[in-house]
């Protein structure tokens, strides 16, 4: 669904004209050679862009002014050849409104040992060139990701490609409408937000809709379509006996499949990537859209339950930076533990929508009463999600910024049936342990909903974080809830 080709990524060779016009020659010639090698690396999936090599400070200002009136232009790469004084790029640099990464690497990776001299050393002068141009960005306090190393190394490629992934959904987020169907649960707190600042800071639309809309859609959706839809669906995924056949099971699905017809014509109608539900305002549908919602996430819409739009809008980013990689991305909300010792973990639900994206084989689709909502029946898809490493990334609004929170996990096997559990369900062992990250998560303000990402590591989300220029918490093995509570009063300085 998401094609990353269709994002550009330019790449700014610097140097200056102080070396003549042979020097900038093979600087050029060097530079074509890595771009042509980098573009065809599927660890880079955006499309690389060569830009002529940047000599003057008239010409590097040109170019950031191209760069910000190119649409498909989802961030820059730079890297020095050579020395490039760096007071030649603060123009540039100031008016800059892309994503930066500053690749440090030279194009030898071996010192020519027998025939290197002074023509070579100027040439290939990177690992000062580099510090220069590094200066001015701390110089100026600007956001950007710098990876060192050679650029023919897999890991170096593998962090370009992560950046690159982030800068994307980056992008799409000043495209992105994220469709509130009802407001927020009443009396939360942490699905609240400002959402003029989410669309500073994200370029998210945030806007409402009313159920109204989506019961009208739904009352209109031709039942023969909406039968068509539910055969894709056995076709698909596993039906629990009582749907095989007509009755009221059968009947909770293709309301299903209904709903999903109405939400994703209503979507498509207003270039919407996310949408948000609330069980408090569903008046004119016959059901929470459960098995519609995960249908929708699995398309790759952003979804958050109970209203939660910065949920919704977060899941849809991480879909694009995923788009093509091993492993789901769904909505999550941490649920029960399981206090065992030395077998801690957390049980993540929620009560309907978790995206099959994450599934351990075929999900089931079941229908079972819902105790909340007051409304029939729901069909969803149930499944165990599958075992590996993942990663839980929320936002939340502390009235002054946003910040992110991510906190690595191990998904694990789950080795109970759960047979009256009736929704799709995933365990996991956070890091550093269940109880240290609990306490750091409950610390930073965390909330109860996140996405929970097999596809991701914390890489990603940190990358996005940076640039869009907020507040990035990290829970991992090396996290101790003492330490970081004093991390986060240092921040609350810091942001201020
Ligand atoms: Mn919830």
């Amino acid at each position: 669904m998401v094609d990353l080709k269709g994002y550009e990524f330019w790449f700014i060779v610097g140097s200056q004209d102080l070396y003549g016009e042979e020097t900038l020659r093979q600087v050029a010639a060097n530079a074509r050679v890595m771009a042509e090698d980098l573009a065809k690396d599927g660890l880079l999936p955006g499309t690389l862009v060569l830009k002529p090599v940047a000599v003057t400070p008239q010409g590097i200002k040109r170019l950031f002014a191209e760069a910000n009136a190119a649409e498909n232009c989802a961030g820059i790469i730079t890297w020095m050849h050579t020395f490039s004084p760096s007071k030649m790029w603060i123009q540039g640099l100031a008016l800059n409104a892309k994503p930066m990464l500053h690749l440090h690497t030279q194009f030898n990776r071996d010192i020519p040992w027998d025939s290197i001299d002074m023509d070579f050393m100027n040439l290939n002068q990177s690992a000062h060139g580099d510090r220069e141009h590094g200066h001015i960005y701390a110089r100026m306090r600007l956001p950007r990701k710098v990876v060192a190393g050679f650029w023919r190394d897999g890991e170096v490629r593998r962090r370009i490609g992560v950046w690159m992934r982030a800068a994307a959904a980056r992008l799409d987020g000043e495209r992105s409408v994220v469709m509130r169907i009802g407001d927020n649960m009443r009396e939360v707190a942490v699905t609240e937000g400002d959402k003029v600042e989410a669309q500073v800071k994200f370029g998210w639309q945030v806007n409402t809709w009313g159920v109204g809309d989506l019961a009208a859609r739904y009352a209109q959706v031709d039942e023969a379509a909406a039968a068509r839809l539910v055969e894709e669906y056995e076709a698909a995924y596993t039906f629990a006996p009582d749907l095989k056949t007509d009755g009221p099971g059968r009947r909770a699905v293709l309301e299903q499949a209904k709903i999903e017809i109405a939400l994703k014509g209503m979507l498509e109608a207003e270039g919407a990537g996310a949408f948000t539900t609330t069980f408090q305002d569903l008046h004119g549908l016959p059901q929470l859209p459960g098995l519609a919602a995960q249908r929708l996430m699995e398309q790759g819409y952003g979804f958050g339950a109970e209203g939660d739009w910065k949920q919704s809008m977060l899941l849809h980013a991480a879909k694009v930076m995923a788009a093509g990689l091993r492993g789901g991305v769904s909505f999550m909300e941490d649920y029960t533990y399981h206090f065992e010792p030395g077998h801690e973990a957390a049980l993540g639900a929620h009560m309907l929508e978790v995206c099959p994206s994450i599934a351990d084989g075929k999900p089931r689709v079941e229908v079972h009463p819902l105790g909340i909502g007051g409304k029939a029946p729901p069909a969803r898809m149930v499944f165990d999600a599958a075992p590996g490493p993942a990663v839980l990334a929320t936002l939340v609004d502390l009235g002054d910024r946003f910040r992110m929170i991510v906190n690595e996990v191990e998904g694990i096997r789950i080795e109970h049936p759960m047979p009256k559990l009736p929704v799709a369900r995933a365990l996991w062992k956070p890091y550093p342990s269940l109880a240290a990250a609990a306490e750091s998560w409950i610390l930073a303000g965390g909330t109860h909903h996140s996405v929970y990402a097999q596809a991701l590591t914390q890489e990603f989300f940190r990358d996005w974080a940076e640039m869009t220029d907020i507040e990035f918490v990290l829970i991992d093995k090396d996290t101790r809830p003492d330490r970081l509570r004093d991390e986060l009063r240092w921040t609350e300085g810091f942001r201020r």
